[in-house]
């Protein structure tokens, strides 16, 4: 890009490129899109990610023309942190703020072994899961790929985590708000930033993607990227699923599952986490249990059970104790892996499916979040 007169350094400012859109592919065509060496995508991932440094100008192997060129048709844009709360059980929630209005949940689930990150993919999401609240509030957006990857990099920050060192968080789920798969192609970037050495360096076992059954995209990422699975399966039946998840319409159980066993077929040792919310009355009969034995016997499998957390306005209710233990006694008889999530983060409404940001008056909020985000950025 050739900069001349005032007005095109105006223009160029105005729609200066984001690089944390970029994983290293994507970064190395930047760089020769300019006229610049592919390797300056490293050294932009080590300064960004290794060392948290979002100032060219502090990125001293750079050199001084370099910088002041990329200070003229770049930037670093993070999202900003605009509400963070920590509930008595170490469980860490933020509101995270895009520029232009939206903002999404990020939460931090420490466990004695583990730091599980649950990250947001889209603002709201378009599937209209009856059971959670994230689909009530409706779809705004897409995210960018740097505000999926902005929100590891954030949380990384407050989190005090570090790469070589102290590390808070050793696993990531896109299983916060949204559907990853129907947001493709800036998810991949991100997952991608996630897992590369340049990067956060997660390995692929701990990279989850959790999606609601989307069975191109399934295939797709299988091809894209090497990450974890996870499928929001809730039944065993297409008449019981497809009243909790509208999209099994379109790809009903049986397409599914064939995805699923594709998904792992040349991954040894690897393993499809099925995920299922007990719903009292709706999918928690014995015959759910053994229906969903015979099904999941057909892929490798692992079977999360997590008791329905219920939000203002839900026509549904818990599983009781006695009905959960039950299911699960069932499953592992029938030879399943099947672990019952804890609720974590319960006072601070940080549960799978109450992320909302309390969307209760979008236009308000709306206005309160770009009024913050002035205020934030300098
Ligand atoms: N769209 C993706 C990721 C977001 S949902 C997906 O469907 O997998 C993350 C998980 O929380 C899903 O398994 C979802 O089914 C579950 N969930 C949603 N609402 C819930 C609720 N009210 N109680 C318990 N789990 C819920």
């Amino acid at each position: 890009m050739k900069v001349t007169g005032k007005q095109n350094t105006v223009n160029a400012i105005a729609s200066r490129l984001n690089l944390l859109d970029f994983d290293e592919a994507g970064l190395r065509d930047f760089f020769t899109s300019i006229g610049e060496k592919p390797f300056r995508a490293q050294q932009i991932l080590k300064w960004v990610y290794h060392h948290a440094v979002t100032d060219f100008d502090a990125m001293t192997d750079l050199g001084i023309a370099l910088r002041q060129k990329l200070n003229l048709i770049a930037e670093i844009k993070l999202p900003v942190v605009l509400q963070e709360q920590r509930s008595n059980d170490g469980t860490v929630k933020w509101l995270i703020g895009f520029h232009g209005g939206n903002a999404v949940e990020t939460v931090y689930i420490p466990e004695p072994k583990r730091g599980t990150l649950c990250v947001s993919s889209q603002v709201g999401c378009a599937l209209n899961c009856s059971f959670c609240s994230t689909g009530a509030q409706g779809f705004a957006r897409n995210l960018t790929t740097g505000e999926i990857i902005g929100q590891v990099w954030l949380a990384a920050q407050a989190l005090g985590h570090e790469r070589n060192g102290l590390r808070k968080i050793t696993n990531i789920v896109m299983m916060g708000m949204g559907e990853p798969l129907l947001n493709f192609d800036a998810v991949v970037p991100a997952l991608s930033v996630m897992r590369s050495d340049l990067g956060f360096g997660f390995a692929a076992k701990r990279v989850t993607v959790s999606t609601a059954g989307h069975v191109p995209g399934i295939y797709r990422l299988k091809e894209a990227i090497d990450v974890a699975l996870a499928v929001s399966l809730h039944a065993p039946v297409d008449e019981v699923r497809t009243g909790l998840v509208p999209l099994n319409r379109k790809y009903p159980i049986a397409e599914l599952m064939q995805a699923c066993r594709d998904f792992v077929s040349e991954k040894h040792k690897r393993t499809v986490t099925f995920e299922y919310t007990l719903i009292d009355g709706v999918n928690d009969h014995p015959e759910h249990a053994r229906k969903l034995v015979k099904l999941l016997r057909t892929v490798p499998s692992k079977l999360n059970l997590i008791p329905f957390n219920p939000f203002p306005g839900t026509q549904y209710r818990c599983s009781s104790q006695d009905r959960i233990s039950r299911f699960q006694e069932i499953v592992m008889q029938g030879g399943l892996i099947a672990t019952v999530r804890k609720t974590r983060g319960e006072d601070i409404d940080a549960a799978c499916g109450q992320l909302v940001g309390k969307v209760l008056d979008r236009t308000k909020r709306s206005e309160r979040i770009k009024i913050k985000m002035a205020e934030s950025t300098p």
